[in-house]
């Protein structure tokens, strides 16, 4: 396993190549996004071209073939440029559900494409508004017929479906009373939104300027081969993608935890009040320094986490904790980088207040604390199931 000073060469390069789409796509640009509450297109569209978004795709199927240690200094550093990775980190990791349990054909026929850019998977929807976390009891349910399925429900939160090709749905395939766990009978299907009838998305307008909806499926017919993997295991394989994206979240939240620290310690640094620079004071250096050590701390989780992952071993805990201890220390400098902004904290012009408001959301989805809090307790200490 490589120690926690994960920096390889590769991983500078990366960094220098984000470094470089930032400076056409710098904070003027997300400003002017905000504003307008606009899904940054031009910004993907440099991306895409730079090859990242397929960064965990193999290189058999037209990607760059690299690890997830390597994928989530991309977003990382997207986040850490004080931009919003949000609107495109399911481009790199969802595909990873189709890559391990998918058909040879559905990789064949996807996968270069995703690597590409030519076409998007970026959606993923699982939560429903009326049984959220508690995903096995969802009701989206998918009945064979003949060729098809037929798809009859409602998702809540789905992002980016305005801005996708592709979708990996989660549905019930086999009613509750006829399995024997509550987590059999689900299964995972891979549609294309292009060809499909009977689906409504509804916007849904949030605190943060990212594109998520509700989205109806009313008799919608899917060909039965968007299936992927075996039907009813869609829940195992939605688990197996889930630290995959808990890694990439925690990266994503060291990337807007450095941002904080860096801006509110330039700041400290340069605000005269008393006749001295604000950092001077203890009673606003501490909170700064603090917080910056429970950055780098999440980060030595995000690491090992993604050093296990990387070489094929089980990161389920380091996951949860990555992204647990990486979300908090990001929110905690957020509250930081504002205090000690004083009212400027609050200017649009000075972005805090945005990225404020962004790094909160990752306490909250894709996964609560409070979930994380209770697989840490049941699963990796032993104690009894509370739900
Ligand atoms: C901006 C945004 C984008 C999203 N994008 C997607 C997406 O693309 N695809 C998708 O499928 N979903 C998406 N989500 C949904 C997100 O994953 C859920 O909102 C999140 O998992 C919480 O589910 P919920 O909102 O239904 O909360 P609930 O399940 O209603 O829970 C509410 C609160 O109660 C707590 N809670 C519930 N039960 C317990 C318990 N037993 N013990 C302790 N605490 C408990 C939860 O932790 C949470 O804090 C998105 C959400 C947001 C806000």
């Amino acid at each position: 396993m490589s120690t926690p000073f994960a920096e390889t060469e590769v991983r500078a390069d990366l960094r220098g190549v984000i470094d470089n789409v930032f400076r056409t796509y710098d904070a003027t640009y997300w400003r002017e996004l905000e504003r307008g509450n606009l899904y940054p297109e031009k910004f993907v569209e440099a991306l895409t071209e730079t090859g990242l978004l397929g960064a965990l795709v193999p290189e058999e199927y037209g990607g760059l073939g690299l690890n997830m240690g390597d994928a989530s200094v991309v977003l990382e550093q997207i986040n850490r440029n004080g931009g919003n990775s949000g609107p495109i980190h399911a481009q790199m990791y969802i595909m990873g559900t189709v890559l391990r349990h998918g058909s040879e054909e559905q990789k064949e026929k996807y996968l270069p494409g995703i690597a590409s850019g030519a076409i998007r998977l970026q959606s993923f929807a699982v939560t429903e508004p009326t049984t959220g976390t508690d995903t096995t009891q969802l009701k989206t349910t998918a009945v064979r017929d003949g060729d098809s399925y037929v798809v009859n429900g409602q998702k809540v939160w789905i992002s980016r479906v305005q801005h996708t090709d592709l979708m990996l749905l989660l549905a019930r395939t086999t009613p509750k009373d006829k399995v024997e766990k509550r987590s059999d009978g689900l299964s995972v299907f891979l549609i294309d939104l292009r060809t499909l009838d009977g689906v409504t998305v509804n916007p849904i307008r949030t605190m943060v300027n990212h594109e998520t909806n509700e989205v109806f499926f009313d008799n919608t017919r899917i060909p039965a081969s968007s299936l992927v993997g075996e039907e009813g295991k869609g829940f195992r394989y939605i688990l197996d993608g889930m630290n995959a994206e808990r890694l990439m979240v925690a990266a994503e939240c060291i990337g807007d935890g450095r941002w904080f620290i860096d801006k509110v310690s330039r700041y400290a640094s340069e605000r005269i009040v008393f006749d001295r620079p604000i950092g001077a004071n203890q009673g606003v250096q501490f909170p700064i320094a603090r917080a910056h050590i429970n950055i780098e701390a999440a980060d030595l989780m995000r690491w090992r986490g993604c050093d296990k992952f990387d070489a094929g071993l089980d990161c389920g805990s380091e996951a949860n904790m990555a992204k647990l201890l990486a979300s908090e220390a990001s929110w905690e400098a957020a509250n930081c980088a504002l205090q000690y902004h004083g009212g400027f904290g609050m200017a649009e012009e000075y972005d805090v207040e945005r990225k404020f408001r962004e790094t909160r959301l990752y306490q909250i989805a894709p996964i609560s604390t409070n979930m994380i809090l209770s697989y840490v307790g049941q699963h990796v200490l032993g104690l009894p199931r509370s739900y």
